[in-house]
């Protein structure tokens, strides 16, 4: 018998956990059709509401479902960690609370494994019901990290996987403090199947994510899977060096040959506002890196567990 382990992440998710459970034991004929076990991982990631409640209450009615609860909120990277380090499984699952994620595409992707597979993914091909200003964000920030990063980071892949037992070793063996799981998953390698399939919109409560949340995260993305703001950064300081260079000749032959009249203020004033303003922007940049190594060395956990059953 061939065992599943299906991680959900959750905060602030009361109306949701008990859908999300009738929802997915939709699939119990076929995990018995396929002598399949299965473990419900719930992480609840610091939630202000009664979503702890919610799943203690399934964890007294069924054996099956267990639960990792957070000290406070740590994000949903470190929330997925800790499931898939909580995770047995034979074969591991990650899908959000909040049915966003269908569970009845769980046979389908199930399918591929048993096909050679390593990994199912889910992608939506659609952002139906989403913020056209985000849509347009979203497609700048895949076209330019793919463009520049080794890691290649699928355009609105979901969260939503089944991967072997081998992979998700693979997952947990990067410890890094700044998580950027599609990133992760990526990176990781193995053969994965895309299943694409049509956005669906969230069932209770509002999405966690608001643009600058988002922003951040992709930022997040950006400077744990590319090294280009630095070497464009790099580009910029040579491009001002020439320049600066040209004009001084200028400045110098033209005062040899004219003679030198007290111009050029305001000119100087903006080329010295230009060039500390474009060094400032530079050590924004260092200080990027920085901060994300300074995190990394502090090897801080990922996440503080108040209690788990
Ligand atoms: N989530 C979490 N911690 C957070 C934010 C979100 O565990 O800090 C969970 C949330 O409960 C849900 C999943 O991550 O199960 C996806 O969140 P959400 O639906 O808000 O994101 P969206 O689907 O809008 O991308
Ligand atoms: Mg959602």
């Amino acid at each position: 018998m061939k065992r599943l382990s299906v991680v959900v992440p959750c905060c602030n998710e009361e109306s949701n956990v008990r859908f999300f459970y009738e929802e997915f034991l939709k699939n119990e004929a076929f995990f018995r059709e396929n002598d399949l076990t299965f473990e419900l991982i719930y992480v609840d990631d610091g939630s202000k509401d009664k979503t702890l409640e919610a799943i203690k209450a399934l964890r007294a009615e069924d054996e099956r479902v267990s639960y990792v609860s957070f000290s406070r909120n740590f994000g949903k990277e470190a929330a997925m960690y800790a499931g898939l380090q909580k995770a047995s499984g034979d074969y591991v699952a990650t899908m959000d609370a909040d049915l966003q994620d269908p569970p009845s595409l769980l046979p389908e992707l199930y399918g591929y494994l048993q096909e050679g597979y390593d990994c199912a993914a889910t992608r939506r091909v659609t952002r139906k019901g989403e913020p056209a200003i985000r849509s347009f964000f979203a497609r700048c920030f895949y076209k330019m990290i793919n463009r520049y990063s080794e890691t290649e980071i699928v355009d609105g892949a979901r969260d939503y996987r089944l991967m072997t037992r081998q992979m998700v070793d693979a997952v947990l063996s990067v410890k890094e403090y700044n998580r950027f799981s599609k990133g992760i998953f990526s990176w990781v390698g193995f053969k994965t199947k895309w299943v694409e399939f049509e956005n669906v919109e969230r069932l209770h409560g509002e999405t966690k994510w608001s643009f600058w949340k988002l922003f951040r995260y992709a930022l997040d993305g950006i400077f744990s899977f590319t090294a280009v703001p630095l070497s464009l950064v790099s580009g910029l300081g040579v491009f001002f060096c020439v320049l600066a260079f040209v004009m001084i000749l200028f400045v110098v032959v033209r005062a040899l040959i004219f003679g030198d009249p007290t111009s050029g203020w305001p000119s100087m004033v903006c080329i010295i506002l230009l060039v500390s303003g474009v060094q400032m922007l530079c050590l924004g940049v260092l200080g990027q890196y920085l901060s994300k190594t300074y995190m990394e060395v502090k090897e801080r956990p990922l996440y503080v567990i108040r209690e788990e059953e």
